[in-house]
């Protein structure tokens, strides 16, 4: 399994579409500063389900909408796909190629679709959970992160670890039934 393109639209400073081909391997991303090195990141962490504004390093969800140049109009929607190669079945659906979308509007919301079917967040997150490329912090490990992760309380590398064995989903689901 490896990641195989990303593309975004309208997502931070990609007001074009802009697709990254990737290969199996070790991908670099370089560029000078404030070219968007980071929001590529962001949108990998974003289209695999993120929440959190400020680990998207914005104030609001909004945020990752291009919000418009001097010479650009604002957008009203930002679209992230990304495309999977699970030819070695590693993810727990029937498809060589998985395709994951998230797209959201200026006026709120956020729609999933996982090739091509439109889904819920939990869905997108119960297919990355036993992968290894789940959305939780320890696979996105961001400049100065690792120190975080040395000083994880107990609790926080108990769930390290959960992921790692595949049972954070179902203490999800668990935490989920017993908040109804
Ligand atoms: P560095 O090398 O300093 O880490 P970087 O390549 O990681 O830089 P990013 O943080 O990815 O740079 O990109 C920052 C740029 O993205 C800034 O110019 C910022 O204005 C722009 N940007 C962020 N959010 C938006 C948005 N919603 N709309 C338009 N531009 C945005
Ligand atoms: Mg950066």
């Amino acid at each position: 399994m490896y990641l195989k393109t990303l593309t975004l639209r309208g997502f931070k400073s990609f007001a074009s579409s802009t697709t990254l081909a990737l290969e199996p391997g070790i991908t670099a991303v370089v560029g000078p500063n404030g070219s968007g090195k980071s929001n590529v990141v962001d949108a990998l962490s974003w289209v695999m389900g993120e929440q959190g504004a400020k680990t998207l390093r914005g104030g609001k969800m909004e945020d990752v909408i291009f919000a418009g140049t001097a010479g650009r109009a604002p957008l009203g929607r930002a679209e992230v796909v990304l495309t999977i190669d699970n030819s070695d079945g590693a993810l727990p659906i029937e498809y060589a190629e998985v395709t994951i979308s998230r797209t959201m509007f200026r006026s709120g919301g956020s729609e999933y679709a996982i090739n091509g079917n439109t889904c819920r967040l939990l869905d997108v997150q119960e297919l990355l959970s036993d992968s290894g490329i789940g959305r939780e912090m320890h696979v996105i490990v961001g400049q100065g992160q690792l120190d975080s992760v040395l000083r994880a309380t107990p609790e926080e590398r108990r769930g390290f670890v959960e992921e790692a064995a595949g049972v954070l989903k179902h203490r999800k689901r668990k935490e989920k039934a017993l908040r109804k």
